[in-house]
């Protein structure tokens, strides 16, 4: 057996928040080091390689902040920048602060175990090798477990046939094919109208669709970066203080204090914006009011009618189930376009459930279609699969699957009682599944950072959150989570996966904050302002 390798701390993931987690704690001076599973650096970008995949977040609002060299030397190209572009990011800024060195990848952590008596975490990879770490920093990623639909003879298809998280590296040819693509969400929704033109018949599996509005992607010139670039202070700072931390600023006045015409004006406007504005901008309480929620789906159904030429197709497109903007809300270049489309079929799943996969393609309760590939646009078993997928052991042995099993608990997101030292960025339970999630993941590694700086020049060597802390801030989860529609609708935010087992009918999970980027940034800087209370250290 190996030795183990110690390091004060040892972060898990190399995606946006292991990026610069790795950079914050160098530039402590403390010895750290990152563990990622993938054979490079990027997590969400360096897998989500489908055509289509970009950001829904502005570009320009989405690389990070910390670094006003970063931001004078970086041009984001495009208003929505694409996976490629953005891997590129994501490299650049790990060559530009050196942080390669620090990384090791193939490194997937299969098991971690706290040892109270040296009080340190000794870590287990899929390939046996040892570490221990003081600390352990997760960048785990909310999105980065996919998970698969359970379907009989799934393994008998011979196409080819991958999920979106593992889009292959090398092209994939797709001229003269029949593809299938199962899935309507963020994913599918980005894939379905880039490939449409480029393959022979595109059938897309539909098991309940989504809302869905327009991206409004565009170039970015050298001008419109040099100006962008000029503004960089404002953007952050209007990004610190809304609601979903962008840079779209909150519509004043509330749904009832606009008259019908009014509404329907703001919403002719925000539909023609780009990004997140329909939800950022729009009236607070379309959120929370059902009259009001009802009125902005009947809105956006009818932009949907208007798009969709076949009446029968678009009353298939619209959700019937859930209101706008209580799930996920994914955006879209041509989503609807490309149902108009000769060589676009929907397979409403509604009507002619799969009965099975074959050797050639899929069979319905109405008919076989014959495919050349399939694409499992179908999501992620998000924000706790990646913990699930790890064997954790807290104080006195302490599973954390266990203790997670209806859902996480957390205090602020941060850390999980029973379990010391374990720190996380992005983790459950903090307010970056429910905002862009870069600014709130420099906030918690500005947070974990000095957090680390306070424990470690003091001499402490043991840190844990204290139960009743956790309960009274799962409590403010759940209370904000309970206010808002959303608190019904069956999509990742509220932990409902038909395809993950324990996630399906009748199960809700708190599994992000949703009470707003400055209210969580409060509490955080609270917290750490009353000497890190209702954490105990020692
Ligand atoms: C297709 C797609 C588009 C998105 N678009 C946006 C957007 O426009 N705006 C936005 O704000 N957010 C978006 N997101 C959310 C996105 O996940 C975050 O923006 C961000 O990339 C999260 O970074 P992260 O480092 O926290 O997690 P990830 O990028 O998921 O990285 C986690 C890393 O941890 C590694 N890992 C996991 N388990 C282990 C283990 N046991 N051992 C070692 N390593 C492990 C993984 O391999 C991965 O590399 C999108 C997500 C997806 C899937």
């Amino acid at each position: 057996m190996n030795e183990a390798r110690h390091h004060d701390v040892v972060v898990l993931g190399a995606g946006v928040s292991g990026i610069y987690q790795i950079k914050r704690l160098v530039d402590l001076g403390l010895d750290a080091i990152v563990l990622e599973a993938d054979e490079d650096l990027g997590g969400t970008w360096y897998r989500n390689r489908y055509p289509g995949c970009r950001f829904d977040s502005e570009s320009y609002t989405y690389g990070y902040s910390f670094s006003r060299e970063l931001l004078d030397e970086w041009h984001w190209k495009e208003r929505f920048s694409s996976q490629p572009e953005n891997l590129r990011y994501l490299n650049f800024v790990a060559e530009k602060f050196d942080l390669r060195r620090h990384m090791r990848f193939d490194a997937r952590v299969e098991a971690m175990r706290w040892s109270e008596d040296e009080r340190l975490w000794r870590l287990r990879l899929g390939n046996g090798d040892e570490y221990s770490a003081r600390f352990v920093v997760s960048g785990i990623g909310v999105l980065s477990t996919p998970a698969m639909p359970r379907y009989p003879g799934l393994s008998d298809f011979e196409g080819d046939a991958f999920h979106t998280y593992g889009w292959p590296q090398d092209p994939v040819p797709l001229a003269g094919r029949r593809v299938g693509v199962m899935g309507t969400g963020a994913t599918g929704i980005q894939v379905i109208p880039a490939i449409a033109d480029e393959v022979d018949e595109l059938f897309v599996f539909q098991r309940r669709p989504n809302w869905s509005t327009p991206l409004g992607n565009a170039p970015i010139s050298e001008a419109e970066m040099d100006e962008i670039r000029s503004r960089y202070d404002e953007i952050f700072a209007n990004c610190a203080v809304t609601h979903g931390g962008f840079d779209h600023l909150p519509e004043p006045r509330r749904f009832r204090d606009a008259t019908p015409e009014e509404r329907r004006a703001l919403w002719d406007e925000l539909y023609a914006t780009p990004g997140f504005a329909i939800m950022a901008s729009n009236f607070p309480d379309i959120f929370v009011d059902e009259d009001a929620n009802r009125e902005i789906s009947e809105y956006v159904a009818r932009r949907i009618r208007e798009r969709v030429k076949d009446p029968t197709v678009a009353e298939k497109l619209i959700p019937k189930d859930h209101g706008f903007a209580t799930q996920r809300l994914p955006l879209e270049t041509n989503y609807y376009e490309a149902y108009n489309r000769e060589n676009v079929h929907l397979v409403d799943l509604s009507e002619t459930p799969i009965e099975r996969f074959t050797q050639r393609g899929v069979q319905t309760t109405d008919r076989h279609y014959a495919l050349h590939l399939m694409v499992f646009a179908t999501g992620f078993d998000a924000v706790t699969g990646s913990w699930d997928r790890m064997e954790v052991r807290g104080a006195g042995g302490v599973s954390l699957a266990e203790k997670w099993r209806d859902g996480p608990s957390t205090y602020l997101g941060l850390m999980t009682h029973g379990f010391p030292n374990l720190l996380m960025v992005a983790g459950p339970q903090s307010v970056s599944g429910s905002t862009n999630f870069p600014r709130a993941i420099e906030n918690g590694v500005e947070w974990v950072t000095r957090f680390l700086e306070h424990a470690t020049s003091r001499g402490v060597t043991r840190v844990e959150a204290r139960e009743d802390a956790e309960r009274e801030w799962v409590r403010e989860v759940v209370a904000a989570q309970e206010r808002m529609l959303l608190r019904r609708s069956r999509g990742w935010f509220t932990g409902y996966n038909a395809n993950v087992a324990g996630h399906g009918e009748g199960t809700v999970r708190y599994l992000a904050y949703w009470g707003g980027a400055p209210r969580y940034n409060e509490r955080i800087r609270e917290a750490a302002a009353e000497g890190y209370r209702g954490i105990a250290m020692d």
